[in-house]
């Protein structure tokens, strides 16, 4: 549930608002992107979100214990797009709402010694061995967790239904070349399908 713009307390969602103020103008979200942090943790994150000097921010960051974090009120601009197009859009901070996955994204090395960017050790059953969609390439990309992906899907399927976003998208696809995120780790097809039927349940079930 969403009351006055923010996740309430509800249905095992326990969110908690961490106030960033790396926010634009008013928004009336059309698209949900889904994006990695490509960093070590969601409490990292989140006070890098909230840091000034990042001059970014996401609605959103789901730890990887599945925790569920909001930063930015759904009708501002949070600054998680960056340069982007979609659908004949421009800047989609504009026309969005964005969650952030605590998920260091991809790895280098290889079975047996996958290491972060920032050469954390990630053990092999962390680790989604997968071709991007972009290049085709098999590479190790850091798995989410059921956990993670259930909170995402569940507090998705919420902002959906409430603001009636037509769809959910990765920020590797508002943003091909520069970005690769959430990455082929991410189960986009299965996650939108269940999101906007999710969702879809919800609206008819809602009264008026
Ligand atoms: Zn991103």
């Amino acid at each position: 549930m969403i009351r006055e713009h923010r996740l309430a307390v509800d249905q095992g969602l326990a969110p908690e608002f961490f106030a960033s103020q790396n926010f634009g103008g008013s928004l009336k979200p059309e698209f949900l992107v889904m994006h990695y942090t490509a960093g070590g943790s969601a409490q990292g994150a989140i006070a890098w979100l909230c840091n000034p000097a990042s001059k970014a921010s996401a609605h959103v960051v789901i730890g990887r214990d599945g925790s569920v974090t909001q930063l930015v009120p759904f009708n501002r601009q949070a600054w998680h797009a960056g340069r982007s197009r979609w659908q004949g859009r421009n800047g989609l901070n504009k026309c969005s709402i964005g969650i952030e996955l605590d998920n260091a994204g991809l790895l280098n090395g290889g079975p047996g010694k996958w290491r972060t960017d920032w050469d954390t050790v990630v053990r092999d059953e962390d680790v989604a061995e997968l071709p991007h969609k972009f290049d085709g390439i098999v590479r190790g990309w850091h798995a989410y967790t059921p956990g993670q992906l259930a909170a995402a899907q569940a507090v998705a399927a919420v902002i959906v239904a409430e603001y009636g976003i037509v769809d959910v998208i990765g920020h590797d696809d508002i943003a091909p070349g520069r970005k690769t995120d959430p990455g082929p780790a991410f189960p986009m097809a299965v996650f939108r399908a269940a999101v906007l039927e999710r969702a879809e349940a919800a609206r008819s079930l809602a009264p008026g």
